[in-house]
Order: C-alpha cells, then sequence, then structure tokens
C-alpha cells in the first residue's frame, strides 16, 4: 500500500458552484462522478446518521462553503424552498438571493409561525425510524 500523496488527496476535493466536494463514490448521496457535499458528510457524521433521500441541508448564515455543524440545518426539500421563498418575501427582493444578513433571524421567525410542536414531534418519530433504518443497513 502506498502513501496518499497530497496531490491524491487534493484530487478528492474540489468545489462546484460554491460547494465543498469530497470524492466518496459509496456515498448515497455520491453524483455521476463520485463527488458527495461535504456539508452532507459533515452533518451526517455529526448526528451518527444518514440524510434521508428528499431532504437537503441548509446553511444558516448563508455561506455555503461554511460547513460548521452550527451553521447546519436540515430541512425537507419542499421546507427549505418554501422557507426561502418566505424569506425573499420578507426582504422583499422578489427573485433575487435572499440577503444572508437576514437568513437567521428570518429562519427563527419561520419556525415559530410554521411549526406547531406536535408537528415537529411527528417528523422527528419519521426521520429517527428511517434513520435507523438506513443507519444499520449501512447505505452510506
Ligand atoms: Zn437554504
Amino acid at each position: 500500500m502506498g502513501k496518499i500523496t497530497r496531490e491524491k488527496r487534493l484530487d478528492r476535493v474540489k468545489s462546484i458552484r460554491g460547494y465543498l466536494m469530497i470524492y466518496l463514490p459509496e456515498h448515497h448521496r455520491a453524483d455521476s462522478q463520485g463527488y458527495t457535499k461535504q456539508h452532507t458528510v459533515v452533518r451526517e457524521e455529526s448526528r451518527g446518521r444518514l440524510l434521508p433521500d428528499g431532504w437537503a441541508i441548509h446553511h444558516k448564515n448563508g455561506d455555503i462553503s461554511d460547513n460548521r455543524c452550527d451553521n447546519l440545518r436540515a430541512f425537507s426539500t419542499s421546507d427549505h424552498s418554501t422557507f426561502h421563498n418566505f424569506a425573499r418575501r420578507k426582504a422583499g427582493v422578489g427573485l433575487k438571493a435572499c440577503p444572508k444578513n437576514k437568513l437567521e433571524v428570518y429562519l427563527a421567525e419561520w419556525e415559530n409561525r410554521t411549526l406547531s410542536d406536535e408537528a415537529i414531534d411527528r417528523m422527528k418519530d419519521a426521520l429517527m425510524s428511517w434513520c435507523e433504518d438506513q443507519w444499520e443497513k449501512r447505505k452510506i
């Protein structure tokens, strides 16, 4: 087994449209080239379970290259676009991008207004059982 050179390691990381990608061809979210978004991997490793199909990671501060755990939040893809529509409407920016400096404030508002405690509990239960299932099968 040869040592992995710096060049080889760098080959395994790239940026696509501002997202940091890692070469992990076995990952369940790998693209056709074998690359997976680093934020997905960070989130999954910090939680010890996989991100379900139909879910996406949102960057709370709007910086898509800031993949610290605290900056990541999982959303169903439909809630994710509903949230960004909400934020754009609040900011009055039409179809342009949400202003990054307001994203966290809008997120707090959106969560308070749209999610009841029962809805959150139902969501967590469904998510947990799906994740445990997938984790057991090690579909990663
Ligand atoms: Zn987002």
